[in-house]
């Protein structure tokens, strides 16, 4: 994964765009657009970079990701002790 991702992830924890909704359902706002926000859940992420990934990587067994996913792993190592 590229720093850029992790740098983007680690403000978008910093600035608390990340809000649990359910057990493994999260709303996290856009980075890039704060009027947006997508459901993330462990695994799968709402944003055009994750649904292109499968487009362009389909069946190399690679595995999703983008800033948000990243950014909800690190909310939840944050939040261990909750
Ligand atoms: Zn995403």
């Amino acid at each position: 994964m590229s720093a850029s991702t992790i740098r983007k992830a680690k403000k978008i924890v910093d600035d608390g765009n990340v809000e649990k909704i359910d057990e493994d359902l999260f709303q996290i706002k856009s980075s890039s657009d704060p009027n947006k926000s997508y459901f993330v859940t462990s695994d799968s992420c709402e944003c055009l970079g994750f649904k292109n990934f499968y487009k362009f990587h389909h069946g190399k067994g690679l595995k999703a990701n983008c800033s948000h996913l990243e950014a909800l792993r690190i909310f939840q190592a944050k939040n261990k002790s909750l």
